[in-house]
C-alpha cells in the first residue's frame, strides 16, 4: 500500500521524509503536535484538533506560514493517497532548522510534517477494560501545550507496560492529573461524572471535549473538579479518553479492582454514546433533519 508523508512543502514516500540534523524538533523539542482519528474514513473532530494545534503555536511563540486551510488540503490529499480508513493523521510544526542555540533564530521557517497510519482496532481491550498503575506526575507546568517534549509521558508508559498494565496515571500532590497519554476520568456512586479541571496541569483532550458536550446533552452530571488517589481506586466505575482509543474502561487501578474488574454499565453507556457521535457523523450528509441529543 501506498505511504506517502508531507514534509516542508514536499509529499515524499514516507520512508524517505526526512528533515535536517539541526532541525530544532530534533535537538531541542522545540515543536509541538497533534493526533486526529480516523475511523471509517471519517476524520474525527478536525477542527477542534486544528484550533489546538494554533494554540499550541501560540503558546510556544511559533509564527506559523500556513493557514488551517492549507493544513487541511495535505490531509485531504494524504488520505487519499494512502487510503486511509482505520488510523490517525499525524501533524508536527517545529521552529525549523537553524545554528544550535537555545534562543529563537532571528529568521527561521518552521518544519511541517504531517503523515497517516493506518491502524487496526484492538476490539478484546474495550470487552475487558483494562489495568492501570499510578506514579508521581514529574511533567514541567504546561502540560496545557501539546509539546513534543513527552519524555517523562514515554518513561511513564513503558513502566506500565513493563508491570502489565496498560496506562500511567499521573499523581500531582496527591491528586491524579490524568494518564500518560490520555485523560482520566471517574464515576462516584451517584453516578456523577469527574474529570480534572481544564488548567496547566493537563492536556485538554478533544475527545475530553466532545465527551463532555455529548454527556450534558444527555443529562449526565459531569463535574471537572481534581481527584486523589483514594477516591480514584474507590470509584463505582472509571475509563480513560484520547484520540486513539476513544473510551477505554479501567477495570483495576494499582492493586485495587474497580466495578468488579469489569467495565461498568454506565461506562458502557457513554462508550456507545460516543461510538454514535462518531458514526452519526459519518452520517451527518446523509441524515441532516434527524434529531440528535450529541454535540
Ligand atoms: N493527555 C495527554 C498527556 C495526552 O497525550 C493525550 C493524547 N494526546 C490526551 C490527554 C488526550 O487528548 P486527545 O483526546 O486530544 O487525544
Amino acid at each position: 500500500m501506498k505511504n506517502i508523508t508531507y514534509v516542508n512543502d514536499k509529499f515524499v514516500n514516507h520512508d524517505k521524509a526526512v528533515v535536517s540534523v539541526e532541525d530544532r524538533g530534533l535537538l531541542f523539542s522545540d515543536s509541538i503536535y497533534e493526533l486526529i482519528s480516523v475511523f471509517n474514513g471519517k476524520i474525527i473532530d478536525l477542527k477542534l484538533h486544528l484550533n489546538r494545534l494554533f494554540k499550541s503555536l501560540k503558546k510556544i511563540r511559533i509564527k506559523s506560514n500556513f493557514s488551517k486551510n492549507k493544513i487541511e488540503n495535505i490531509i485531504n490529499k494524504l488520505m487519499n493517497q494512502n487510503s486511509l480508513k482505520n488510523g490517525y493523521i499525524y501533524i508536527q510544526v517545529t521552529r525549523g532548522t537553524a545554528e544550535r542555540k537555545h534562543e529563537f533564530p532571528i529568521n527561521y521557517k518552521p518544519t511541517l510534517i504531517i503523515f497517516t497510519k493506518n491502524l487496526n482496532i484492538n476490539k478484546k481491550i474495550y470487552k475487558k477494560g483494562i489495568k492501570v498503575i499510578t506514579m508521581p506526575d514529574i511533567r514541567w507546568m504546561r502540560r496545557d501545550i501539546k509539546s513534543t517534549s513527552l519524555l517523562p509521558n514515554i518513561l511513564a508508559k513503558q513502566n506500565a507496560i513493563e508491570k502489565g498494565a496498560y496506562e500511567a496515571l499521573l499523581v500531582d500532590n496527591g491528586h491524579i492529573t490524568e494518564g500518560s497519554a490520555s485523560n482520566i476520568w471517574i464515576i462516584k456512586d451517584s453516578n456523577k461524572i469527574v474529570t480534572h479541571p481544564v488548567n496547566n496541569k493537563i492536556l485538554n483532550g478533544i475527545t475530553r471535549q466532545t465527551l463532555i458536550k455529548i454527556l450534558k446533552k444527555n443529562n449526565f452530571i459531569v463535574l471537572e473538579k481534581s481527584f486523589n488517589l483514594i477516591q480514584a481506586k474507590n470509584s463505582k466505575e472509571a475509563f480513560l479518553t484520547s484520540s486513539t482509543m476513544a473510551i477505554l474502561p479501567i477495570i483495576k487501578i494499582d492493586n485495587f479492582s474497580i466495578s468488579n474488574g469489569k467495565p461498568g454499565e454506565t461506562t458502557q453507556k457513554i462508550m456507545s454514546l460516543y461510538n454514535y457521535y462518531i458514526n452519526q457523523k459519518e452520517n451527518k450528509k446523509k441524515n441532516s433533519s434527524k434529531e440528535l441529543k450529541i454535540a
